[in-house]
């Protein structure tokens, strides 16, 4: 039988280029791909059997294996799905189809290592088995065709392939990797089904490797003729929500997030419309220690098509969520699309703002059943409802207190939804104890004709509590919030007003209480000014480097005097922070 000799597209010799001369950050990537495109040779038969049952011979249940050779120093992943015919052999895996892979390779400069970075984080299908491989074989018969009109294609990733005819029984492709010197950790088992583990895990076909024992005489293990699965083949966010109970939703996320609690809440859904995705997120029960640091972000992994693409996806969510764990599957993205692109993509950006808006919507659906139903709403619900009302009630507050400080960074980070995110913030009050007031809470306790919120800013809760600056405020029963994290002060420079109501600092200027303030109190102030006059001015006199002003102030009932700070300019609290930072 003849060999025929082609020579590659252009394209595709300047990607092998590139392949075999660039140094990979990741190598694994290799069998990924190559599982992937056996994957994908499987679906295309199902879809193709859809319309002639007869292509699946007398093999209808598909899989994957992948195995070994130590001695022969090969890798083979073997599928028995669509196959190739001699003439897509050479089309094929001869020239680049895909538009993404131009793509890549037009935007890849003479900048050699960044070059290899971009390449490294980018899949280069069928070509990254030269990552590993100086000569790879693919043998193949496509589905409905005879045993003799099977193909073997060979190159070794220069600038030409052969193929011949061969005959060959089973129906589907073997890729056979001859291992370069450099790749030998690849002739192990538990480095390839580490791989599997890592990045085809969720592929919903069986993927199998031979089973494994030690051989005494030889001093090695060696590999049985026995296959089993190496895959958990579940990719349960693919399946309806009918089908899974919440132990299995569970279950996947202290896999997926290596969190022995449980979730707080979890939301599944299929996204439809001009970028379709399933998204199965969910909202942890604990802080991780690090939640501090911006950087680290992303808990969301990234699939496409069941295809594990990368696992923090950051372009996924925005970064006040980065707390936020779970699973993206999107068919409308190319499967070797890179971080960089990943960023420019309108379809990420479509995911991202889905995202975002799922995460608020659990955390509004939790905020609003954190309280346990009273007296008559609580009668009305069944046993049932009441149960469910008693494992939802609390959620919410723990939740704020384990997130609240990072939630409180979307005001300033995330425009569309500052609104929402308003309504979702939480704190402790001279009303309230508990971090639980809601600004809706607030404007609900509102005495009539109060215009603003009225908030104080300190280090703690106890020296809130403390300040002379509330006077006033208590006597006339007004409600003041207490802003005592870190972020708050900064959080303020977003948050000026809340549902038409100005929010407004007990410590800022002159306290102007409106309508609140009667005309006799007023009078009393004005008469009080002019008769300390003199006094005032003493104490400017004495005060001049310390104190811009001195003045008759109404805010105090019992303490003689307090400090406050002009409008407009920054807080003692947040003066005290920056200091703090040396600035
Ligand atoms: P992609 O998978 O994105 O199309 P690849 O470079 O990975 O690009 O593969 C190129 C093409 O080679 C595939 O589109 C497919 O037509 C063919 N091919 C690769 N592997 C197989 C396989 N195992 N079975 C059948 N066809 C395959
Ligand atoms: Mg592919």
């Amino acid at each position: 039988m003849s060999a025929h000799t082609h020579a590659f597209q252009a394209e595709v010799a300047q990607l092998l280029h590139l392949v075999t001369h660039s140094l990979y950050s990741n190598r694994d990537i290799f069998l990924r791909e190559l599982v992937s495109n056996a994957s994908d040779a499987c679906d295309k038969l199902r879809f193709e059997a859809l319309a002639d049952a007869s292509l699946y011979e007398d093999q209808p249940n598909l899989e994957i294996r992948v195995t070994f050779d130590k001695a022969a120093r090969t890798i083979t992943i073997s599928d028995n799905g669509i196959g190739m015919s001699e003439a897509e052999a050479i089309d094929h895996l001869g020239t680049i189809a895909k538009s993404g892979t131009r793509e890549f390779l037009q935007r890849l400069s003479g900048d050699q290592k960044k070059d290899a970075q971009l390449i490294g984080q980018f899949g280069v299908g069928f070509y990254s088995g030269f990552i590993v491989a100086d000569r790879i074989v693919v043998e193949s018969r496509r589905a409905g065709l005879p045993p003799e009109q099977g193909v073997r294609w060979t190159s070794d990733g220069s600038g030409q392939f052969t193929t011949e005819t061969i005959t060959r029984a089973a129906r589907g492709t073997s890729v056979i990797l001859h291992l370069r010197d450099d790749a030998s950790e690849y002739l192990s088992r538990w480095k390839l089904k580490s791989i599997i583990g890592k990045y085809s895990d969720h592929i919903s076909l069986p993927i199998l490797m031979p089973k494994e024992q030690w051989d005494k005489d030889k001093g090695e293990y060696v590999l049985l003729q026995e296959w089993e699965q190496v895959n958990a083949a579940s990719a349960l966010w693919t399946r309806a929500k009918k089908d899974i109970t919440d132990e299995q939703y569970i279950e996947f996320y202290k896999n997926l997030a290596y969190d022995d609690e449980p979730p707080l809440a979890w939301a599944h859904h299929r996204v439809e419309g001009a970028t379709e995705y399933t998204q199965l997120l969910y909202i942890p029960s604990k802080a991780p220690y690090d939640i501090w640091n911006r950087d680290k972000r992303g808990g969301v992994k990234l699939y496409v098509k069941r295809v594990f693409i990368m696992d923090d996806a950051e372009a996924l969510l925005p970064v006040y969520l980065r707390w936020v764990k779970g699973v993206v599957d999107s068919a409308d993205l190319p499967l070797n699309v890179s971080r960089e692109l990943l960023q420019d993509s309108r379809d990420v950006r479509a995911i991202r703002e889905g995202n975002t808006r799922r995460v608020l919507s659990m955390l509004e659906d939790l905020a609003a059943k954190d309280r346990k139903p009273e007296g008559e709403a609580w009668e009305r619900l069944s046993d049932d409802e009441k149960k469910q009302a008693e494992a939802d009630a609390g959620k919410y507050s723990r939740f704020w207190a384990e997130f609240g400080m990072v939630l409180k960074e979307g005001l300033g980070e995330d425009f569309a939804n500052r609104e929402r995110l308003a309504r979702l913030l939480r704190f402790a009050s001279t009303h309230s104890d508990a971090v639980s007031v809601s600004l809706a809470d607030y404007k609900a306790r509102m005495k009539e004709g109060q215009e603003a919120i009225y908030y104080l800013t300190a280090e703690s809760q106890a020296a809130a509590k403390n300040s002379p600056q509330l006077e006033v405020f208590r006597k006339k029963g007004i409600e003041v919030l207490f802003m005592t994290d870190r972020v708050d002060e900064w959080m303020l420079q977003y948050l000026h007003d809340f549902d038409g109501t100005p929010l407004r600092s007990v410590a800022k200027g002159a306290v102007d209480l409106g309508k609140l303030q009667d005309e006799e109190e007023k009078k009393k102030t004005e008469q009080a000014a002019e008769t300390l006059k003199p006094l005032l001015e003493r104490l400017k006199e004495v005060l001049k480097d310390k104190a811009k002003d001195v003045r008759v102030s109404a805010r105090l009932v019992d303490s003689p005097a307090c400090l406050v700070v002009e409008d407009g300019e920054y807080s003692m609290q947040l003066a005290r922070l920056l200091k703090a930072a040396g600035q």
